[in-house]
């Protein structure tokens, strides 16, 4: 590798898709009739795209030439094999399901696990996973670090679990009530946070010795790897491809969104050590995903996954890739824009109730901020706060969590530097006429993962 400080980015651009650009006048109206909720603009109305680094994805040239190389017979394709060896022998696990994305890994995942009354702890939750574990009958329990849900602490390791709050929850209802712990590598909710491989280990310890086995979301675990070789003792020389499976080494499941870390805009896998299990998903994948051969994907789009995991696990790839969202979230805390710190994995968080200290959480400063951004220059970013939280399962109430956050989330090289100094420029602007900014209210909420879907005007 040629000597270089900085991020730049280890390939060139050989393709380019063209933006639109559009008035204040023509933003104004496409946010008011997208109901202010981001999720619900018209992708033609949006300059930049900082939604989400789901699905969003660039594929280099080889994995172009893969999707040519796509056998599409319905049983057994050549792809699938591929695919399968490929994470046999990337991330550890022995059996693999294809899905058609991650939630169809959750939902399987779930379904076979969870018992009517059981608890899943977790290191914080994500939307689709806990809806998944409640719909089969369990509970989500957060069990991750309080640093975690500080904006303020600069914790090198927030997505860490405490083993404290994990024995009090063994303790309270029984080891026998807990099917699994819940593991996310780069913890989304809490802003790309990473876990260490010390409290895994630590974690395994503890569960092995109550036969609690850990189940692995792991969308973003090479980014969780960078940040391991960075921060932790004696990783540094260490490749990230050795730290990925070294981390999947310590679990004995895993869900998988292939529309994050590895690099393709859809698919999605669960994986597991446990032979029952694997057989149980075999028997589920062919209802609701697919053959399990398949499960919902092309062919071709297993070819291009397979090459997307190499691609992913780059020790060059992922300092581009971290680098560009350091770059990013660098820029905003230097102009004194309130951000999650440290600057997580995938995106930068911004903390709205600081941005926005007049508005209470009631009128979603998050989701405010997000529409916000999005009229001042056609950055499409969205909310994880208050909104994304949902309701209480018995009492109705909203859930209130600690973060009321604005994503700002990075699609893998897709953007250029120049383009984060547009994003920078715009938070800037917004944040210099906060306080004539006003929050919002519901005038439509959808019962199931409300974040999607929910309209809302300005309180007058
Ligand atoms: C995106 C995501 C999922 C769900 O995956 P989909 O492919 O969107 O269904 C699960 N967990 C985490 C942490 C995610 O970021």
């Amino acid at each position: 590798m040629p000597h270089q400080k900085s991020w730049a980015e280890p390939w060139k651009i050989k393709m380019v898709e063209h933006l639109r650009m559009t008035t204040q006048e023509e933003r104004e109206a496409a946010i008011k009739e997208a109901g202010y909720n981001t999720f619900l603009l018209k992708s033609d109305d949006v300059y930049i795209d900082l939604l989400t680094d789901s699905g969003t994805n660039a594929m280099s040239d080889r994995q172009w030439a893969g999707l040519m190389m796509g056998d599409e017979s319905y049983a057994g394709s050549r792809n699938f094999y591929h695919l399968e060896k490929t994470v046999q022998d990337y991330y550890s696990y022995k059996y693999f399901i294809p899905t058609h994305q991650g939630r169809g890994a959750e939902h399987m995942l779930s379904q076979i696990l969870i018992k009517d009354g059981d608890y899943i702890p977790g290191n914080m939750y994500f939307t689709t996973t806990r809806l998944h574990q409640e719909l089969a009958g369990g509970t989500f329990v957060d069990v991750i670090i309080d640093e975690a849900h500080d904006t303020e602490s600069e914790h090198p390791f927030k997505g860490n679990v405490d083993l404290k709050k994990l024995e009090n929850l063994i303790d309270k209802v029984g080891a026998d009530k807990i099917p699994y712990v819940c593991i996310a590598t780069a913890v989304n909710m809490a802003g790309g946070q990473p876990i260490s491989l010390g409290n895994l280990k630590a974690l395994r310890e503890l569960t092995q010795k109550h036969g609690i086995p850990i189940v692995h979301d792991m969308t973003r675990v090479a980014e969780n790897a960078w940040f391991i070789k960075m921060r932790e003792e004696g990783y540094l020389r260490k490749s990230v491809k050795d730290i990925v499976y070294e981390i999947c080494s310590l679990t004995d499941h895993a869900t998988m969104s292939a529309k994050k870390d590895p690099l393709v805009n859809i698919g999605g896998f669960m994986a597991t050590n446990d032979e029952d299990v694997y057989r149980n998903a075999q028997n589920m994948v062919v209802v609701y995903e697919g053959l399990h051969t398949y499960g919902g994907m092309a062919g071709r789009d297993m070819e291009a996954l397979a090459i997307g995991i190499t691609e992913s696990v780059q020790d060059d790839h992922m300092r581009s890739r971290i680098g560009q969202t350091l770059y990013l979230g660098n820029k905003l805390a230097d102009a004194g824009i309130p951000i999650v710190k440290p600057i997580g994995s995938h995106g930068v968080f911004i903390d709205a109730k600081k941005f926005l200290p007049h508005l209470t959480q009631d009128v979603f400063p998050a989701q405010t901020l997000a529409a916000e951004i999005y009229v001042q220059n056609g950055i499409r970013t969205m909310e994880r706060g208050i909104i994304s939280a949902g309701r209480n399962k018995e009492t109705g109430d909203h859930n209130r969590p600690n973060l009321e956050l604005v994503r700002v989330t990075l699609p893998r090289r897709v953007y250029t530097q120049a383009h984060m100094d547009v994003v920078v420029e715009s938070i800037i602007d917004v944040f210099e006429r906060r306080e004539s900014i006003k929050g919002l209210q519901f005038t439509y909420e959808p019962e199931y993962l409300r974040f999607f879907q929910a309209r809302f005007e300005p309180i007058s």
